[in-house]
This record gives C-alpha cells, sequence and structure tokens, in this order.
C-alpha cells in the first residue's frame, strides 16, 4: 500500500487493514486493526490522525502490544527487568542477554493520555499522596498498585542523583509500598576542572574522569544485579554485542530523522516520528522487531523522499520541538496549524547517539549515561539544541511545558532565552496536559501565530 502520503482516521485504518488481509498482505504477529485497542481502553486514538503507510501500521501495532510482548517473554521463562529514569543505559546492558527484557514502567506517563484518564491511575497516584502537582509519570504508582498495565517486573532499578525532584519523590512512594527498587546513583554533570582529567561523551560534552569512574562503578552493580536474576555472566564481549545492536538501531533512527526532518516535502508526519524516536530508549522490549519496523519506515521514507512525496511543501514553517507531548494529539495539531518538525529534544537525546566502540563496554555506558540532557544543566541542553537548530535548519522553536513536572520549570525559559539571543529565532513555550481537548483552541492560537511569525520573518 504505498500511496501518497496522507493521514488517516483510526477507522479509515480499521477498513484499510480488511481490504490488506483480504488481499493476503504479509502482517507481523503481532499485527491487527488498531481499533482493537480502543476496546482495551486507549480512546485517545479515535482522535489521532495516523501516516497511512504500512510500516507506520507496524509501528503502531508494535507500539501498542508490548504488555502482551512483556507478557509473552514472561510466559517463556525470560526475567522481566524494569529499568526507571534512566532513558537508555540499563536496558542495553539487560537486551545483551536474551533471557532478559527490559522495560521503562515510566511509560506510563502516556496511559492518562492513550486513556483519556479513564484508567483511574491517577486517581490512585493521589489516594497515595501524589497530586497533580506531580508529572503525568504519577500514572507509573496507579499501573503497580493495579498490575493492569504491564507485569511487575522481577528486577527494578531507578537512577537516582541528578534526577527530576518528580521522579525521585514517586519511586520513594513505590519502594514503601513493598515494591523493592536497586537505585543506582547518576551525579550531576559538570565540566573537568584545568587540574583533572576529561573524557569526551557522546553528545559532544566533556566531564571529568572521576565523574565517568563514579558512574562505571554504579553500573557495575547493575550488571552484577542483571548477571545474579539471568544466571548467567555478561561479558565483555556480550556487552559489545548489545551495544552493536543499539547502535545499529540509533543508526536507522539518524537516518530517519536526517531525511524527515530536512527532505521537502516532509516525508513523515511528526507524531509517527515521535514514536519511532521513543524506540530508542528500550526497543519497545523487543530489539530485533524495533530494527525491523525502523528499517520499514526508513525505507518508506526513502521511497517518498526519492518519489518527492509527503507532507506540506517548501513554505511549511520548520520548527524545533523541545521536550515530549504528554498529549499525542499536539502533534497532529503542529501540522494542522502548517508547522512540521525539523529537529526535536525529547529529553532522551543520549539515547540516540552512537555508544562509543573504541573504550572498554561499561566505560561506554557510563560516558552515554553521563551525557544524558537531564543530567546536566539547561545551558548544556540548550547548547545541543542551538548545534541541531542550525543542523536541520529549523525557523522557530517550541517548548512544551508538562503539568507539574519539576524538570521544565525555568528550563523552557533560560533554553528560550538562550535560543533567541544566540540563533535569533522565535520561541514559544506553551504547557501541553494529558488532554488537551479544553485548551485546544487556545493552543491552535499559538502555534498558528507561530506559523505566521515565521513566514512573515521570510519577507523580512
Ligand atoms: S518531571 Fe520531567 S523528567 Fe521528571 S518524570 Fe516528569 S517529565 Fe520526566
Amino acid at each position: 500500500m504505498s500511496e501518497t502520503p496522507r493521514q488517516i482516521a483510526l477507522r479509515e485504518w480499521d477498513d484499510a487493514y480488511e481490504r490488506l488481509r483480504a488481499a493476503g498482505v504479509p502482517q507481523p504477529a503481532y499485527g491487527g486493526p488498531l481499533g482493537r485497542h480502543v476496546a482495551e481502553g486507549d480512546t485517545r486514538l479515535r482522535k489521532l490522525r495516523f501516516d497511512n503507510s504500512l510500516a507506520a501500521l507496524r509501528l503502531w501495532d508494535f507500539l501498542l502490544t508490548e504488555e502482551d510482548r512483556l507478557q509473552l517473554a514472561r510466559d517463556a521463562g525470560k526475567k522481566l527487568v524494569g529499568t526507571m529514569k534512566d532513558l537508555g543505559t540499563v536496558p542495553v546492558m539487560a537486551s545483551s542477554l536474551d533471557n532478559l527484557v527490559a522495560f521503562y514502567p515510566d511509560g506510563a506517563w502516556w496511559i492518562p493520555c492513550v486513556m483519556e484518564v479513564n484508567s483511574g491511575l491517577l486517581q490512585i497516584a493521589d489516594s497515595l499522596g501524589i497530586d497533580e502537582s506531580f508529572c503525568p509519570v504519577r500514572a507509573m504508582l496507579g499501573a503497580f498498585v493495579t498490575g493492569a498495565h504491564f507485569p511487575i517486573p522481577d528486577l527494578l532499578t531507578c537512577s537516582v542523583g541528578a534526577t527530576c525532584d518528580d521522579f525521585s519523590a514517586i519511586a520513594q512512594r513505590l519502594n514503601g509500598l513493598g515494591y523493592p527498587i536497586l537505585w543506582w546513583e547518576i551525579p550531576h554533570r559538570r565540566v573537568p576542572e584545568d587540574n583533572e582529567g576529561g573524557v569526551q561523551l557522546p553528545g559532544g560534552f566533556r566531564a571529568p574522569a572521576s565523574l565517568v569512574r563514579f558512574v562505571r562503578s554504579e553500573l557495575e552493580r547493575i550488571r552484577l544485579a542483571l548477571e545474579k536474576l539471568s544466571g548467567r555472566v555478561i561479558d565483555e564481549g556480550t556487552l559489545s554485542r548489545g551495544i552493536a545492536k543499539a547502535n545499529h538501531i540509533r543508526r536507522l533512527l539518524a537516518e530517519l530523522r536526517q531525511a524527515a526532518f530536512t527532505a521537502t516535502p516532509c516525508p513523515i508526519p511528526a507524531l509517527e516520528m515521535l514514536i519511532a524516536e521513543m524506540l530508542a530508549i528500550h526497543f519497545c522490549s523487543d530489539q530485533e522487531e524495533t530494527i525491523a519496523v525502523l528499517q520499514d519506515l526508513l525505507d518508506e521514507v526513502n521511497r517518498r523522499v526519492a518519489a518527492g512525496t509527503g507532507y506540506g511543501t517548501a513554505d511549511t514553517a520548520r520548527m524545533f520541538w523541545v521536550d515530549p507531548v504528554a498529549d499525542l494529539q499536539v502533534m497532529n495539531l503542529l501540522e494542522d496549524c502548517g508547522g512540521r518538525i525539523c529537529g526535536t529534544e525529547y529529553l532522551f537525546a543520549h539515547a540516540l547517539d552512537p555508544i562509543p566502540t573504541d573504550v572498554p563496554p561499561m566505560e561506554a555506558l557510563a560516558r552515554m549515561a553521563l551525557a544524558d540532557p537531564m543530567v546536566g544543566s539547561a545551558t548544556d541542553r540548550a547548547a545541543r539544541i542551538k548545534a541541531e537548530i542550525r543542523r536541520f535548519g529549523a525557523e522557530a522553536v517550541i517548548v512544551s511545558r508538562i503539568p507539574g513536572a519539576s524538570h521544565c520549570a525555568l528550563e523552557g525559559e533560560i533554553i528560550g532565552e538562550i535560543v533567541r539571543a544566540e540563533c535569533g529565532l522565535p520561541v514559544l513555550e506553551i504547557e501541553v496536559p494529558p488532554l488537551t481537548d479544553a485548551v485546544s483552541p487556545s493552543l491552535r492560537t499559538r502555534l498558528e501565530a507561530l506559523v505566521e511569525t515565521v513566514v512573515n520573518r521570510r519577507s523580512r
């Protein structure tokens, strides 16, 4: 089904799926009409618009069946590792053994959106003293209590130290409820002083060698725990193979980002790109399938670029997006307003950078963990964002704040000031709650105004 790219509603996808099935088009084992997820409570899908490629259908199917995959893994005797907060490091270690499967309970962050606040998870968090002054990640507490959204993992890890207050508080509450957590510390990243050795990190920052050594020792504790859980040794060869696979995924994403953010017309919508980028964090609990899903998407994107098909025109306003949206529908809204995505920083840039392969694997993972945008300063984040703005030729920046999130109270302002001053671009800061229906008209007005500003600036 290589048709003219267009966004279609859920019902249209389900009709198309039936036609595909009748025509004998092969589907992955987890495939099916997307509408079946609505019956399971994912009602927000009815309001989204999806890219009409088979590759996009596979991507959505893959994303929405993670819970089934985790259950199947457990039934097959594999051990489940719930990795919290580090967004990209421990899953690389766990995935290097084929009897471990890692996932992020933090992914519950999106349940209030996808289930349109009907899951009851936020109410459970409220009852446990974690109210709306916290970010939507508090839904994770409810998911543990109900056991209805992911199997309770055999091992839970969580990075602490240079992490947001929300996550620290919620993970401690979880621990207090009787879920044991293996904590590991990630210190705040700083630049090396003149008299101490510095180490180059993926993504371009430098950190003192002592900090890298410390993180490495913390990750050694994780390695021991994973070995104990799996009953196998994670030696250097095993880890190197795990890193090679993760790098394969990162390479695919780099190609995808390059094409998606630079080609005109835009070959793939913002929403599908957001989902694709997220796969870098934990591979949606299946590394091999992540590779296949991303390869499919990249092939489709390359086909569209070669054919000159896609969304929008050369006049479409080119936006750089900072922070993930709590309501996925806002990515559709951006395009409705005449914008497209040309660069993103969704809080996990370190999960997209290639992991070094010229140093021992544990050293490489420690360097990667320290490259996390969340463990450094807002100025560091702004530096990366500036470089990417120039690389992808963005014409404006949108910072989407997350209600209650402690990481972004002032960060958006700092990033905005730096980008305005040094790139000379307009910056719009918006707050995106898990459901934007009530504020959609004002969000639309603000996004349209930004698009208009971009267009007017071109004629100056
Ligand atoms: S406050 Fe920010 S970094 Fe922390 S859990 Fe929420 S969204 Fe993630």
